[in-house]
């Protein structure tokens, strides 16, 4: 057999939202009653379809379909395995699947979390006792349509069971479910076989996560069962390597492996422990997650690497490419030689073809040359810049250091009430603060004309507040579409796309800054808010920033320098920003980290080299304070347990957490762990737009008070404001300032 006859191309998942973001419109519509249901399942199968179509002229071999979805491709296989909890089941249809998506009427949506390390968000299956029928006729007809239009190149891509199980809400004895839910596979893959599909791809990501071993006996039994049907099975692995799995993954009765190239040491793994010959390896090589052109040279050479392994190969993206945007040609804003370098999902299978053809002896030599060449011209369009370089190459361990110790700074800082009140910073982003920046966008409105609006917008917050009786003021940051986006726009090395969306969950999608070189902050970036603010009360107003780590991991990076660099620079570039707020006279500085914890690696054994440096980059931030300045930081969706003695080195003097919805878990990590700065522990949840009463809140603050010493108690909602409405936000505040009173009158009583 010659290497053109082996060597094959495949994709493992497309983007489905549309390149317009036609299914999110679709979706928007119909909920909102504007339009029905078959116009919104026709808008999807037309996308799903144009998605096809495109990786066909991009001539992919082997093309991944069946990912296509109305909302979570996680929810559809619940759905189709009959993975339906007791309380969806009396409904139907579209509405049974919105119901479990979004809830409706008192019955609450499945939960929701984080796909892996990814920024995408799936819903998670609960598995109880007694499942519902699976029907799979939806994915055979998907299945069907592709076959008509890509023919044997219709490759069905099924979420394997393992992993499905690895990331469900277990009611029941896992051992009896898994039985279940094998038959139904099994049925599935016989369904596929009569369809006459060459092959099937069944992800098990999970194959990744650290603990995958302790499920081996599960994955041999499950994938025995499987290979009996005889249909080739693709196991395709990413985000990480197999670290200890890989010796008995490759001895699976599958057809083939894939292995992401892109990410961890599956490389070393591969040269270690060798290939099977009775199988084909799947190469991840095109970096799935990042948008960047590949670099011909590093590419080229670990393909060598793994040939000189094994020859019976075929190539693909690291993963689905649901993760990048649909295509960076159409970023004509962007300037030419960064636009060059950028790789979208359409680029990234040209550049899957490219590299299959070059191995396959083809001379596309010209096409690889050309890429160099936009690399060369990219490196003089982005120079590194050297003031900033040197400014990180001169940091000292003092400048990650406040200068005086906690208990020390405590007594420096602002005297308040006990139990003081505040807010996590944003209020309500209203369709007509929204509507102003669109304004000026279009040239409507001055931009003198646009901050005047913002700042009526911030006195009525201010005022707001006040009346309220909140110890602590924000600004209400109206001026910001988004956090990160907003700072981003104003530091150097930040570019901003027009058409990047990617799908967060559902219908939300977001366009992430991509960090394409050194970041320095080239004027003040909130000091002009800050102002207004305080000019308008006497209480305390916070500075509000985004800190170095959340910005890192809510954007796409810059591949030629580490993150941990990256952040650095964020870091300096806010540090200037405290250093302004303080001298306008902030006696408190807010830096952000909702992303802390999401941005943790896979594998737990690299949990302490990403700590490490994205401490250091929020203590960079932070250090430059004076020690009558209070630092708070915030974070969300945080579970501290395994991670508290870094929290603790970030040495923020407040600390605000997400808590409402976790039912004071977080808060007992805290206190477990003796920790001794001060806390809010959310005292309601901003996600839902019931208004908590006086009485709900005063039982909160009980908690932290039966938990944490008095001083160190905060009073605040959980999270920031800005997707609730003004009238649900007054009446809440209002109560929670009520009960924080409550709360000072009580422990005062017991003092006595
Ligand atoms: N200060 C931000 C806000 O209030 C924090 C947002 C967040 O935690 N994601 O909106
Ligand atoms: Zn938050």
């Amino acid at each position: 057999m010659t290497l053109q006859t082996r060597l094959q191309t495949a994709t493992l998942g497309y983007p489905h939202i549309g390149k317009n973001r036609e299914v999110k419109k679709a979706l928007e519509a119909f909920w909102s009653g504007k339009s029905d249901a078959e116009t919104l399942l026709q808008i999807v199968q037309e996308v799903e379809c144009k998605n096809w179509q495109t990786q066909l002229e991009a001539g992919i071999a082997r093309i991944g379909i069946g990912d296509a979805t109305l909302y979570d491709r996680v929810l559809d296989w619940s759905i189709r395995l009959g993975i339906i909890p007791e309380r969806y089941r009396t409904l139907t249809g579209l509405e049974q699947y919105f119901a479990m998506a979004r809830g409706k009427d008192g019955i609450p949506a499945l939960a929701m979390t984080k796909w892996f390390d990814t920024n995408y968000h799936y819903l998670v299956p609960e598995i109880t006792q007694s499942l519902q029928p699976a029907d799979f006729s939806d994915f055979l007809a998907t299945v069907h349509r592709a076959q008509a239009l890509l023919g044997d190149r219709a490759v069905p891509i099924v979420i394997g069971p393992i992993t499905l199980l690895r990331l469900s809400r277990l009611e029941s004895n896992p051992e009896k479910i898994i039985f279940d839910l094998r038959d139904r596979y099994l049925v599935l893959l016989r369904e596929l076989k009569n369809l006459g599909v060459v092959e099937v791809q069944i992800h098990e990501p999970a194959l990744v996560l650290g603990d995958a071993p302790n499920f081996k006996e599960l994955y041999q039994s499950t994938y025995d069962s499987f290979s009996r049907v005889g249909l080739p099975i693709h196991l395709v692995t990413y985000f990480d390597d197999l670290g200890a799995a890989y010796p008995w993954v490759m001895k699976l009765p599958v057809a083939g492996i894939s292995l992401d190239f892109t990410r961890g040491r599956n490389l070393e793994l591969l040269q270690q422990h060798g290939f099977p010959s009775d199988k084909q390896l799947g190469v991840g090589i095109v970096d799935a997650r990042n948008i960047w052109k590949i670099r011909p040279e590093a590419v080229l050479s670990t393909l060598e690497t793994i040939q000189s392994i094994t020859l019976n190969i075929r190539l693909h993206p690291s993963s689905s490419l649901q993760f990048v945007p649909y295509d960076a040609t159409r970023e004509t804003k962007l300037p030419e030689p960064l636009r060059n370098v950028l790789s979208f999902a359409q680029q990234k299978l040209d550049e899957v073809a490219l590299l299959a053809q070059t191995l396959a002896g083809g001379d596309p030599s010209d096409k690889l040359a050309a890429v160099q060449m936009h690399w060369k011209a990219f490196e003089q369009f982005s120079p590194a810049n050297p003031a900033v370089q040197e400014r990180l190459r001169n940091l000292t361990v003092q400048d990650l250091e406040r200068a005086v110790p906690y208990e020390q700074r405590k007594t420096l800082q602002p005297t308040l009430p006990p139990f003081p009140t505040t807010t996590i910073g944003s209020f309500p982003q209203t369709s007509e603060v929204r509507q102003l920046r669109v304004k000026l966008k279009r040239g409507e409105i001055t931009p003198a004309e646009y901050e005047a609006a913002i700042d009526a917008e911030i006195a009525k917050c201010i005022q707001i507040q006040e009346e309220a009786g909140l110890d602590v003021l924000v600004h209400g940051e109206f001026e910001r579409t988004d956090m990160v986006e907003f700072f981003g726009q104003q530091l150097s090395g930040f570019a901003f796309t027009e058409h990047g969306w990617v799908q967060s969950y559902g219908s939300r999608c977001v366009r992430p800054p991509i960090i394409y070189g050194d970041v320095a902050r080239t004027q003040p970036m909130t000091l002009r808010e800050f102002k207004v603010a305080q000019s308008l009360t006497n209480k305390i107003v916070k500075g509000m920033l985004t800190g170095p780590v959340t910005m890192i991991n809510w954007s796409f990076t810059r591949i030629d320098i580490p993150r941990s660099e990256q952040a650095m620079q964020i870091a300096l570039a806010l540090r200037e920003e405290v250093a302004d707020l303080e001298a306008a006279g902030a006696k408190m500085v807010q830096i952000d980290e909702p992303a802390l914890r999401e941005g943790l690696p896979l594998k737990p054994e690299r949990w302490n080299e990403y700590l490490s440096w994205a401490v250091d980059a929020f203590r960079l931030a932070a250090g430059v304070a004076k020690p009558e300045t209070q630092i708070h930081t915030h974070m969300c969706y945080s579970e501290f347990g395994d991670i508290i003695q870094h929290i603790e080195r970030l040495d923020a003097d407040v600390l605000s957490i997400e808590n409402s919805r976790s039912n004071n878990e977080t808060l007992f990590e805290i206190t477990n762990a003796g920790y001794k700065h001060q806390v809010g522990n959310g005292v309601y949840d901003v996600h839902s737009p019931a208004i908590p009463s006086t009485e709900q809140m005063v039982q909160q603050l009980k908690m932290g008070v039966a938990n944490l010493p008095n001083e160190q108690i905060w009073v605040n909602p959980d999270c920031g404001l800005k997707t609730r409405r003004w009238e649900e936000v007054i009446p809440s505040l209002k109560n929670m300032v009520e009960a924080a009173k409550i709360i000072r009158e009580e422990v005062n009583a017991t003092k006595k």
